[in-house]
């Protein structure tokens, strides 16, 4: 079932788009929770961190390497959080594997 990131890489509905490549897709998040918050996702549907199989690795790589770039061209020097939420008790509301990237301020641990 096509999610809402689907239509994004698809251009159906408009994102604000920081980085695209063969396999991966970055956009700003719609609704920040820092003053950096983007996403980077895979091209390819794949739902969760949980339906990863090994021939997902030069994808999922791809993403963690588009994170860091595009964090440093957003200018996060002094650090920032890589997330992936997977699934209903991670918090996963959308059904497209997704990584956020949030910075520009301090963050907390543990996360809620
Ligand atoms: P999740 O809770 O880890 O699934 O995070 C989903 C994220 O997608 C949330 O931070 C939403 O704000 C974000 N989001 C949902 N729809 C859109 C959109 O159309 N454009 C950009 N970000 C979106």
């Amino acid at each position: 079932m096509p999610s809402i990131f689907t239509k994004i890489i698809a251009r159906q509905i408009p994102a604000d788009i920081l980085h695209e490549d063969e396999l991966c897709l970055a956009f700003r998040d719609i609704s920040p929770k820092a003053p950096t918050h983007f996403l980077v996702i895979p091209k390819k549907e794949i739902v969760s961190l949980a339906d990863l199989t090994d021939e997902d690795q030069t994808i999922v790589g791809r993403c963690v390497v588009v994170a860091s770039q595009v964090a440093a061209a957003e200018g996060l020097d002094g650090g920032y959080r890589l997330i992936c939420n997977c699934g209903d008790d991670g918090g996963q509301e959308v059904p497209h594997l997704h990584f956020h990237v949030m910075g520009g301020r301090k963050m907390t641990w543990p996360p809620g």
